[in-house]
């Protein structure tokens, strides 16, 4: 579920609430909504951090990197080989 809060920890600074609606915005690009997820434009320095793409509930630092969780069973993984 989109909240503003969520939205704020994702870079989208000047979000607010229209009555029941949510307008997405960032006070550093065109933010947009696809498909009812709210999108940075590229190259934007809000755009940070980003969801785990493992499980995409905590907030990495970098595009592709897994939560602190998600690291913790990836590297249990890598020792079973
Ligand atoms: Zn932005
Ligand atoms: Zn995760």
């Amino acid at each position: 579920m989109t909240t503003l809060d969520t939205l704020y920890q994702r870079g989208f600074d000047q979000s607010c609430r229209i009555g029941k609606a949510i307008k997405v915005r960032c006070s550093q690009c065109a933010a947009l909504v696809i498909n009812g997820i709210a999108c940075h434009e590229i190259g934007c320095p809000n755009a940070f951090p980003y969801d785990c793409w493992q499980c995409g509930c905590e907030l990495v630092q970098r595009k592709h990197q897994v939560c602190a969780s998600c690291a913790e069973s990836y590297e249990e993984n890598e020792n079973d080989r």
